[in-house]
């Protein structure tokens, strides 16, 4: 047992050559598991790939908000870089249909309303919808990526009765976090919070049984002169300590406890 990163991209190019050194440093960080999101079809089978050589990385399976609506945003003439032509919304959807069954989650799946124009929020939706109701078939937890789409979401996720949630990098107002901490769901934290006041009161007033922590690794690094990885959790875990006024061990062994709740499995 150990500490989790529940939202990290191993599959991402940025970090691919150094997975070996990523995932032993994690070792010896004492990051027992690393949720490795998929991004689109394409990612995701890189994603099933990783988790088949390497042990603690536990695969969630997921078509980002972008993505899902990235065929349409390039024929507006929308800009988003992704390398290669990626595999449709609907092949990514059964991507994730045909091999729920393995995945630890359904994730990172959501609404963007920061990089996607307003005229494709309603596509976004009918995808997010469908991506929702798989996890509910196959009873997993969602990961949900949200940007400045955050109430909508959970008007959708109410409306269709999900429970199981983990909001990955919330945006949104810390009184907004608050509240869906009230219904059940969990924030991961990340690993630049101490840079955040955000997230510095995150994880101030969270009800502590509702913490995670995650990196997004490569993004979001908690010392800008590098990229970050699942390791870096183990910071974000003793600043916790800190103003939690608590042991390390302590904070690990409620981050465990978290995890395993939701994600129904042993840290
Ligand atoms: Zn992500």
């Amino acid at each position: 047992m150990g500490l989790a990163d529940v939202h990290a991209h191993l599959t991402s190019p940025r970090l691919v050559a150094d997975e070996a050194g990523i995932l032993e440093r994690a070792r010896a960080a004492g990051v027992t598991s690393i949720v490795v999101n998929g991004l689109n079809a394409r990612d995701n089978e890189a994603v099933r790939a990783l988790a088949a050589r390497a042990p603690s990385v536990k695969p969630a399976y997921g078509l980002y908000p972008v993505d899902a609506v990235l065929r349409e945003m390039h024929e507006l003439g929308v800009d988003y870089p992704r390398e290669g032509e990626l595999p449709s919304a609907a092949e990514s959807v059964a991507w994730v249909r045909d091999h729920a069954g393995e995945a630890i989650a359904i994730g990172e799946i959501g609404l963007d309303g920061h990089w996607v124009p307003e005229a494709l929020w309603p596509r976004q939706e009918e995808v997010f919808r469908e991506l929702v109701a798989l996890a509910l078939e196959a009873d997993l937890p969602i990961i949900v990526h949200t940007r400045k789409r955050e109430r909508r979401c959970l008007e959708i996720l109410e409306e269709m009765k999900v429970t199981r949630v983990n909001w990955h990098c919330f945006g949104g107002k810390v009184n907004l976090a608050r509240a869906l901490a009230e219904r059940g769901h969990l924030l991961s934290i990340p690993a630049n919070a101490r840079r955040s006041e955000s997230f510095t009161r995150m994880l101030e007033t969270l009800p502590r049984d509702r913490v995670l922590l995650e990196t997004d690794c490569p993004y979001l690094s908690p010392d800008r002169a590098r990229l970050s990885e699942p390791a870096d959790v183990a910071g974000t875990a003793q600043y916790a300590a800190e103003l939690w006024g608590v042991s390390v061990a302590e904070v690990t062994a409620r981050i465990e406890e978290n995890f395993a709740r939701l994600f129904r499995v042993d840290a």
